[in-house]
């Protein structure tokens, strides 16, 4: 039986006083859920903080991003071994925003701006590669634009990006994996994917991993659903029998709606 996984990621949002607030409301609001573990993503600025907060609780802790080298000359990047320092457990990696893959238009993001986020699968693989070795669980996600799916290729799409994702990771390190599936027309837009698509896709995700590894590891690895997760969804979309949790979004900013989604996995 995998246990299921509740993520925040709380993008950039969380000021220090802000960060403090959340965590201390979900300290005292969150159930003890058996089977669900529940995680919190704030920005790197205050995951010192948030360690601190939550040291000996039932929450645990994501980083939204790192860089791949384990030190040097790249200016402005966060090693792997910052996160494992301060009690980071897992790092969300291959998100579609610093993929450069938007589910709400950003008309300013010229082609030069776009570049900017452009992390593409081989950046990837290269961090899910440094996290597993700094010790680190890579959230990996993936998954089709609007586009995409209107041309019926979200299946290869989706496939695809677990595959290159993978490259070089072994069995024994793919088992442990947690994956996310997030359409990106679904996130932070409102429009969420419906349960039986959203179970089929993370179904897709769970077969392309068992197309590389086999069977067993297959059923080991844990694909959440990502896109507009609310506390009035989250308990279809988690009684699916391949979505082992949910990456949430704008919900995770309230303590409430994120409390209300984990009662949901439960
Ligand atoms: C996300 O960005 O991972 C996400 C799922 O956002 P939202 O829940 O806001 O759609």
């Amino acid at each position: 039986m995998r246990e299921k996984i509740i993520a925040g990621n709380w993008k950039m949002n969380g000021t220090l006083a802000e960060a403090r607030a959340l965590v201390t409301e979900l300290l005292a609001k969150l159930p003890t859920a058996e089977g669900v573990e529940t995680v919190v993503a704030p920005p790197a600025t205050a995951l010192a903080t948030v360690a601190e907060l939550i040291k000996g609780s039932k929450i645990a802790l994501a980083a939204q991003d790192m860089f791949w080298k384990e030190k040097g000359a790249y200016t402005g990047q966060i090693s792997p071994a910052f996160l494992t320092e301060i009690g980071v457990k897992y790092v969300i990696i291959g998100h579609s925003e610093p993929r450069g893959r938007f589910g709400v238009a950003e008309p300013d993001f010229t082609p030069t701006v776009l570049a900017y986020f452009g992390a593409s699968d081989e950046v990837v693989n290269r961090k899910a590669h440094a996290a597993l070795k700094a010790g680190l669980i890579p959230i990996i996600c993936v998954g089709e634009t609007l586009a995409e799916r209107e041309a019926n290729t979200t299946d290869a799409v989706v496939s695809s990006q677990v595959t290159a994702a993978l490259a070089g990771i072994t069995a024994e390190q793919a088992a442990g994996l947690v994956f996310a599936y997030e359409p990106v027309w679904a996130i932070g837009t409102g429009k969420v994917c419906a349960g039986d698509e959203a179970d089929r896709v993370c179904g897709v995700v769970r077969a392309a991993v068992g197309k590389l590894y086999g069977a067993e590891v297959a059923e080991k690895v844990r694909v959440q659903y990502g896109g507009s997760v609310k506390a009035d969804n989250a308990k279809e979309l988690l009684s699916m029998k391949n979505i082992d949790g949910a990456l949430v979004g704008g919900a995770s900013l309230k303590a409430a709606d994120f409390v209300g989604i984990v009662t949901g996995a439960k």
